[in-house]
């Protein structure tokens, strides 16, 4: 089945892997196999780092602007192509295809928009001295660097990473996770006819324990920007250490999104709290899984909230009524089944769902649970405290400002909360008060590029997002002249 076979990209060709080894991959909503991606080794990394290491001095000393040109007409090219790259990341990942049409793939059209246009407006420090000197700040580009992501938003991540590394100037070898490597696989292709040269940007597919460590191992890689999971940024983070690599970790979180009596809880707004725990199956980071209300309207919102959830309709992701698709994989069903049970030994009421689903026709034998509602635990149990990463939400009152900053922030992570509240000196107050790297009020999901994207704790270290970006795939240097 040769046309189902992915290629990597190294040194701007298409390449079948060094040692011709291939993994399966499904389609979430009907378990099914429809392509095969290498499964590369050390030496295909290897080669793109070569590749890569060639084509750096000549892509860092082009000007911006014809860098900015080359990644507008890549944009331009996956833009042109947006219902086929919307069905593949549909068909590879399980989400519905209305989600990846409307979020995931204009999204990373303006990730690559967004930087090509950022490095041109980008203009570094100086600093004059009295005593008669001028410095200045030359920002150079690292080199080789690699950009890991995950599969949960696939073509989104991918570019977010890429984008502002090749725009500083950087030469890439790149790797999309071995569950969803498709979209970047037709990134790659694309990335040949917008004309890169050869090397500047390599994509190596695989597994993450051989492909993926290999490029965080590999010396001539300067920095790493990741994203994924906690587990696995602890690992890379080891690797890189004693090599002096700059690492640029976004990992989990266990989100907060907390409801105060005085929110407007406008029909809107309560899609809005809904969508935040269910988009993408709740399988984006920034899903908030612990919804915390205010005693006082506990009841009033659980049974509004409730009746929201029900409606969901969860089925084939191709079919455009579907709000929720499949979960990715067969191993995350299992284990988001599985922290379902947990909750249930904890001592969790499930107020709907708990269950998989099985959708009639195509999608039978696909990996669908149902929305799920769990109340009766407390912030402590493990159900409030691990990722789960699936449609699963947690219900938990609180008293106060001070009890919900205390239950918000009560976890190992810090990624994102929400708030919902129409008190605007309590908006400030709690903004300034949770421990996370985002806050959201009255919104969720609301995205400015030029923002810093990041979490606390647990969920990462470093930023990613506008001059943020930029500044992790740049060295600084300090010029100093006096006269
Ligand atoms: P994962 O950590 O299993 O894998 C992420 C990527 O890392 C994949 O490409 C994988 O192949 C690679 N990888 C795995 N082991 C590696 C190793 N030892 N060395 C180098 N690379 C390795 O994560 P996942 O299951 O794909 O994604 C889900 C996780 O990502 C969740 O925890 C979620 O919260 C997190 N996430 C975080 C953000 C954020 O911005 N903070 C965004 C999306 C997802």
């Amino acid at each position: 089945m040769p046309s189902t076979r992915l290629a990597n990209l190294i040194d701007g060709r298409l390449q079948a892997p060094v040692d011709n080894r291939w993994l399966d991959i499904h389609e979430p909503a009907t378990g099914v196999v429809f392509a095969h991606c290498p499964d590369s080794t050390a030496a295909d990394v290897d080669a793109a780092v070569k590749s890569a290491q060639k084509a750096a001095p000549g892509w860092a000393s082009m000007p911006s602007e014809e860098r900015a040109r080359l990644i507008n007409r890549l944009a331009d090219l996956v833009e042109a192509r947006l219902e086929e790259f919307a069905a593949l990341e549909s068909r590879d990942s399980g989400k519905p295809v209305a989600l990846a049409r409307r979020l995931d793939i204009p999204r990373a059209v303006s990730n690559l928009r967004f930087f090509a246009a950022a490095i041109i407006a980008w203009d570094s420090e100086s600093h004059a001295m009295e005593s008669g000197a001028i410095n200045y700040t030359l920002r150079r580009p690292l080199g080789v660097v690699g950009c890991i992501s995950p599969w949960n938003l696939p073509l989104y991540l991918f570019t977010w990473k890429i984008a502002p590394a090749l725009a500083s100037g950087n030469t890439v070898v790149a790797k999309p996770s071995e569950i969803t490597p498709c979209t970047a696989a037709l990134l790659g292709e694309l990335s040949i006819e917008a004309g890169f040269p050869p090397g500047v940007l390599n994509i190596v597919q695989g597994r993450g324990p051989t492909t993926g460590q290999a490029i965080v191992e590999h010396p001539a890689i300067k920095a790493v920007s990741f994203t994924g999971s906690t587990r696995t940024g602890a690992s890379i983070a080891a690797t890189a250490a004693p090599q002096f690599k700059k690492v640029s970790l976004e990992l989990g979180g266990k989100n907060p999104a907390i409801v105060f009596a005085d929110a407007d809880l406008s029909d809107q707004n309560l899609d809005t709290i809904v969508r935040s725990g269910f988009a993408n199956q709740g399988e984006i980071c920034l899903c908030g899984s612990r919804l915390l209300v205010q005693r006082s309207i506990y009841d009033s919102f659980r049974e509004r909230y409730l009746a929201r959830v029900k409606a969901l309709r969860v089925g084939d992701p191709e079919e455009a009524s579907s709000d929720l698709g499949a979960l990715v994989s067969r191993e995350h069903f299992d284990k988001v089944m599985g922290c379902i049970a947990q909750a249930r030994d904890e001592g969790g009421q499930i107020l709907i769902g708990g269950h998989a689903l099985s959708p009639t026709g195509r999608c039978a034998e696909g990996w669908f649970i149902a929305p799920t509602v769990i109340d009766g635990l407390p912030n402590e149990t493990a159900t409030n405290q691990q990722e789960i990463f699936g449609p699963v939400v947690t219900l938990i009152p609180f008293e106060d400002e001070a009890d919900a900053v205390a239950i918000a922030n009560g976890t190992g992570y810090g990624l994102a909360a929400s708030l919902w509240t129409t008190d605007l000196s309590r908006a400030h107050r709690m903004g300034a008060q949770l421990d996370f790297g985002i806050v959201w009020i009255n919104c969720w999901l609301l995205r400015d590029l030029r923002t810093p994207f990041g979490g606390t704790k647990q969920s990462g270290v470093g930023r990613e997002g506008g001059a943020e970006a930029l500044r992790f795939f740049t060295e600084p240097r300090n010029i100093c002249i006096r006269y």
